[in-house]
């Protein structure tokens, strides 16, 4: 240790599972002198980054905002405040994240319904129309739209349906979807969403954009206890995220605002579509070239991610090893395995600033300088 000595961290290439590359402009952003956050000038700032969250979710949801804190954060504020001790939740788990929100619900006092599909595979909408129907009175099914763990895209819509049929609350898990595929809060009947800002928005991690629907402040109005964190609670947060007759409730990451804020004008500026288009593309350049050198993907074609490619590492390399070559010698990030699938996969990301052909190609020349 030498804490005296300048901190000066390495220029790496982020492709793994998050966080990305971000933007200069992004960057220059959180340089941004500090202001009060109760400068009218910084209500402004919140106000743009609020209506932004709502044109990126493409939901005109009210109740649309940004914790101050990370994703898993985001994940917390949509259970705790949904959930309440005896509720029933319908839990989809396929891969790490759909069983931290099982962990939460059940913290919550939820009685939960697991619905599982084997890691690498979505979950199949018959096996969640079957789970509703033995549950009395499900209050909410959740679900992961991007699954980080195992690269798999889950189509949301059918579920939503059956969800609502069921008179229960639909909520999605879109950290990494988020601003790299087509997500459609208000059109798809999404009633609780979060996601993070390091994984396709490209900014730096710390942050949660969150939406909820009018059925979903319905919930939260008719709850017979308080939510159980004081922090997340949506009844006190949301005076906070109030416009011009905000009231005091935490201090918002200042910096971190300034630096979101330049991150969702950059979306903006290029077009949702674009945005998706692009990660669409480079994921194709960097399937071709790595199936030349040997990897095979975890998931079938048509459920694929465009911003987290999950690949089976050749027969016979040493994951870690070519890993730690990579990081070390050429400076570029990729994920390894997480859970069962460590030491056998790799999670490689191509998300916002971090997909581009020039980071297909500089993986690819490493690896073939390496294999
Ligand atoms: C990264 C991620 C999270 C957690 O976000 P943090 O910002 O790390 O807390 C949750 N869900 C999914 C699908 C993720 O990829």
């Amino acid at each position: 240790m030498n804490y005296k000595k300048p901190l000066n961290t390495s220029k790496r290439v982020l492709m793994g599972p998050g966080p990305s590359e971000v933007h200069p402009r992004v960057l220059k952003a959180m340089a941004t002198p500090l202001i009060g956050h109760l400068d009218p000038e910084f209500v402004e700032t919140m106000d743009d980054i609020k209506y932004m969250v709502q044109q990126t979710l493409q939901t005109e949801n009210y109740l649309t905002f940004v914790v101050s804190a990370p994703g898993s954060a985001g994940m917390e504020t949509c259970l705790v405040n949904l959930l309440e001790p005896g509720d029933e939740a319908v839990i989809c788990i396929h891969g790490v994240f759909g069983g931290r929100m099982a962990d939460i619900a059940e913290r919550c006092g939820a009685k939960v319904t697991k619905v599982e599909a084997p890691w690498g595979e979505a979950i199949d909408p018959q096996q969640v129309k079957a789970a509703l129907e033995k549950v009395d009175n499900p209050k909410m099914v959740a679900i992961v739209h991007a699954e980080t763990s195992t690269g798999v895209l889950q189509p949301l819509e059918q579920i939503s349906k059956m969800t609502h049929d069921a008179g229960a609350l639909f909520v999605v898990d879109a950290v990494t979807s988020y601003c790299g595929t087509d997500l459609r809060v208000d059109d798809w009947g999404i009633d609780a969403i979060y996601s993070g800002t390091q994984k396709c928005l490209s900014a730096p991690p710390g942050l949660s954009p969150v939406s909820f629907s009018a059925a979903a402040i319905e919930a939260l109005e008719n709850r017979k206890t308080k939510v159980q964190s004081w922090f997340l609670d949506l009844s006190l947060v949301k005076n906070y995220w109030a416009g011009a007759k905000r009231a005091y409730h935490h201090t918002a990451p200042v910096s971190a605002m300034f630096a979101l804020r330049e991150a969702y004008q950059l979306v903006l500026e290029e077009g949702l579509e674009n945005r998706f288009v692009r990660h669409r593309k480079n994921h194709e350049l960097l399937k071709t070239e790595l199936e030349a050198l040997g990897f095979e993907f975890l998931v079938k074609e048509g459920f694929r991610l465009p911003m987290l490619n999950a690949v089976k590492v050749p027969e016979g390399m040493d994951e870690a090893v070519v890993r730690s070559q990579l990081l070390k010698e050429y400076n570029i990030e990729v994920g390894g395995g997480l859970g069962k699938f460590a030491g056998k996969l790799w999670r490689i990301g191509l998300m916002g600033e971090s997909s581009s052909a020039n980071h297909v190609n500089m993986l690819v020349s490493a690896l073939r300088g390496i294999l």
